[in-house]
Order: C-alpha cells, then sequence, then structure tokens
C-alpha cells in the first residue's frame, strides 16, 4: 500500500528516544531547549517555542497577540481547519479570502479588497498558508499588513526548510520571523519532522517569545522580577521562597515532551536530505505530468517549495481517486473548504463565496510525497494514472 504522505522512523531516531526514556526527565527536560535552538537555528528565527502540537502552537499565538471577541482576522479557505479554528477559540471571527487560482495561496489582491471595503481597524489579522509547501510571499503580505495595522501569524506547517525570493533576491525561510510576527509548525507524522504529535512556533520577537513561555504553561511566572505579590505575603522573609510562583494568566498545558524533542531534534538532522528528496519526486511528477490534457492546471517547478504534498488538479477525480485505491495507491484531498464545514456554515459562508477555492476542491488531489517512497512505487503511481487515462 502507498499511501499519500508517512513518517521516517530510524535507529539513531528510536535511539535518540529511549536515551530521552532512560534520562531523567519525561517532561521539560534539556531536549525541549535543544530542539527549539536548533530548531530556530535551522529556519532562521530568533526564537522557537515547542509545543504540544501545531494547533495548541496556533491556538497561543493568536492568545499572545490579544485575539479576542469581536476580532476579525482573514485567511485561506484551502488549509487545515486549526488555521482557522485557533480565532474562533479566542471568540474571534474569521473572514475567508479566496485562494489564487495558480498557486493555491491566499491571494494577496481579495485580502487588500477586504481590507479596503471597511473602515481601517476593522481586522486585526492575517494568516497566511504555505500551503502544500508553496511559500507565500510575505513581504507583500507585512506591508499590506503593515498599511491597515495586521498582525500576521504564518501557518508553516507545510513548509519547513521552504523559502520566497524578496524584492532584493535574497531566499527567506518559511517561518524565518522576518516579516511574520509569529510563524507555526507541526510535527505530526504526515509532516516533514515528525515527533508523534508536536509543534513549534518561531518569531523574532522578544516581547512575544515571552508571553509564549508563560502562556505554555498555566500562565505561570516563575522568576522574581515579575512577581506582584509582595514578599510578606509569599511567606519569605528579605526575598520570596524558592517554591514560590504567580498564575498571572490564564494559560495552558500546551507542553511537548521530552522524548517527543529527542525524535524531533533527530529528525531534525535529517530535514534537508527529506526536502532533497522531496524535490527530487516533485520533479520526477513534473516531467511525467508535463502538457497531458487530464491536467486542469499545473505549478511546475517552483523556487523554493517544500513539498509537504504535490498536488495535481485533474479532470474525472472521484474516478481517478477510487482507481488509485483499487492498486493499493492511497491519494488524498486537501482541503473540504473550510467555509464550507458545517461548523463554519452557521456563521452565513456558502457555497459560490470562494469560486477559486471551491472550483480547486472540485479536482484536486495529492499524490504520494515522502523521502521513503522508491522510485519503482513512483513509477508504479505515474503508471496508474496514464493507465487511468489513456488506456
Ligand atoms: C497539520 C496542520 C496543522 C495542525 O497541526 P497539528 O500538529 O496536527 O495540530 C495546522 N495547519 C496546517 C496547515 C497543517 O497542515
Amino acid at each position: 500500500m502507498i499511501p499519500y504522505g508517512r513518517q521516517n522512523i530510524t535507529e539513531d531516531d528510536i535511539e535518540a528516544v529511549v536515551e530521552a526514556l532512560k534520562s531523567d526527565y519525561l517532561t521539560q527536560g534539556p531536549k525541549i531547549k535543544e530542539f527549539e535552538e536548533a530548531f530556530a537555528s535551522y529556519i532562521g528565527s530568533r526564537y522557537a517555542v515547542a509545543v504540544a502540537n501545531g494547533t495548541a502552537a496556533l491556538h497561543l499565538n493568536a492568545l499572545a497577540l490579544g485575539v479576542k471577541p469581536g476580532d476579525k482576522v482573514i485567511t485561506t479557505p484551502i488549509t487545515f481547519a486549526a488555521s482557522a479554528n485557533c480565532i474562533r477559540y479566542c471568540g474571534g471571527e474569521v473572514v475567508f479570502a479566496d485562494i489564487n487560482p495558480e498557486t493555491y495561496l491566499l491571494d494577496i489582491a481579495s485580502v487588500r479588497k477586504l481590507l479596503e471595503a471597511s473602515p481601517k481597524g476593522t481586522y486585526q489579522g492575517i494568516i497566511p498558508v504555505d500551503f502544500a509547501g508553496r511559500a507565500v510571499d510575505l513581504e507583500s503580505f507585512r506591508k499590506l499588513a503593515d498599511e491597515f495595522g495586521c498582525w500576521i501569524i504564518e501557518d508553516s506547517c507545510h513548509s519547513p526548510g521552504g523559502s520566497f525570493c524578496d524584492s532584493d533576491g535574497n531566499k527567506q525561510r518559511c517561518g524565518n520571523g522576518n516579516y511574520a510576527d509569529l510563524a507555526i509548525f507541526s510535527f505530526h507524522p504526515v509532516k516533514h519532522i515528525a515527533s508523534g504529535e508536536g509543534g513549534m512556533i518561531t518569531t523574532n520577537s522578544e516581547e512575544l517569545y515571552q508571553k509564549l513561555l508563560i502562556l505554555r504553561t498555566h500562565g505561570i511566572v516563575k522568576s522574581s522580577e515579575l512577581f506582584t505579590n509582595s514578599i510578606a505575603f509569599s511567606g519569605g522573609m528579605d526575598s520570596y521562597p524558592s517554591w514560590y510562583m504567580e498564575m498571572q494568566e490564564l494559560g495552558y498545558n500546551y507542553r511537548i515532551t521530552d522524548f517527543q524533542a529527542a525524535l524531533g531534534l533527530s529528525q531534525l538532522k535529517r530535514a534537508d536530505d527529506g526536502l532533497k528528496r522531496r524535490r527530487e519526486i516533485a520533479s520526477i511528477y513534473n516531467e511525467a505530468f508535463k502538457g497531458k490534457s487530464f491536467l486542469k492546471g499545473q505549478s511546475g517547478v517552483v523556487e523554493g517549495h517544500a513539498y509537504h504534498l504535490y498536488v495535481l488538479e485533474v479532470e474525472r477525480r472521484l474516478e481517478l481517486y477510487n482507481f488509485l485505491r483499487e492498486h493499493q495507491i492511497f491519494a488524498q484531498i486537501h482541503y473540504i473548504p473550510t467555509h464550507l464545514m458545517p461548523y463554519y456554515r452557521q456563521f452565513g459562508w456558502k457555497e459560490g463565496d470562494m469560486p477559486f477555492a471551491e472550483n480547486y476542491y472540485n479536482h484536486c488531489i495529492s499524490l504520494p510525497m515522502y523521502p521513503t517512497l522508491t522510485e519503482d512505487q513512483q513509477q508504479f503511481v505515474i503508471k496508474t494514472i496514464m493507465n487511468f487515462y489513456e488506456a
């Protein structure tokens, strides 16, 4: 059976986890800090905060940015629902804008149209997604966001190691914090780096970084400079006693465990090899499908693409999907547009609201894409697709 994506666990990974399990720490141990530092250095951001999963990362971001009931935030409908849900967790309103039909990414012109149609201050933030691994042009989004006083959360779950080219011709890595206020990653097994469950937030803002650390652990503060109760209250004499701590905000337990961080750290060492392999697989697919009449559209070679997914838009998608399954190839559909999920329909979203996203959904299919996909397996996938259309 050939899935659309899968993890790659090596003997080194297993050894790293076993070592962590034998250490003094199961959670909040030294591997977490090590993973954060290695990840920040890989991505090029100043700070990184490891958390329980990508969804927790999004929720913490929304909290750190102060999202509250009545706030309006713009995002794309072609993403995993969590990209939008984090705003709802804080009582904010999700406003969808359509995708660009060529890139499948949140269309900046549609976002501008929304922002310009209301008085400044109507919208608080924008959440672009590096969908499939294709990097959003965040330099342009930053300019637009600044014009309207918006923050940006970059959902980079699909794009660790991916990059876009800025206007000076420099490569800007997804999540490097140069443009977005905060970025998030997931270490779910289908993503580039697996830690079981796991996530990471990256940022260049010291202030947001400090907030995230506190919110990740129940809103508890442990350093005496930040205490607001008096020493007398704390039970100390000239200083706060060493057991003393304060819960100053309503935080959560969104910590990752030490052995998950050990796995993530071990996986991170092979991130570049995995990315290289994903790009090889993509170029073989690109070559095989070039100019084929069953394609509705094709992105071809894209500089900086991290290829979490390899997406085609095709004719007779359902029949192809079923045909592939009969041949033990489990392609997948990414994504059912979020605005048409029953939960979001209650806010008035309906068919026809996002024509490009909805048309994309009617034709898209994600082919097997993961570093351990063998050449033979990939050729079998290609041959099966060709047989379906050309037989
Ligand atoms: C996987 C994913 C998430 C959520 O990550 P989890 O670790 O599964 O919570 C959020 N956004 C996107 C785009 C994702 O692909």
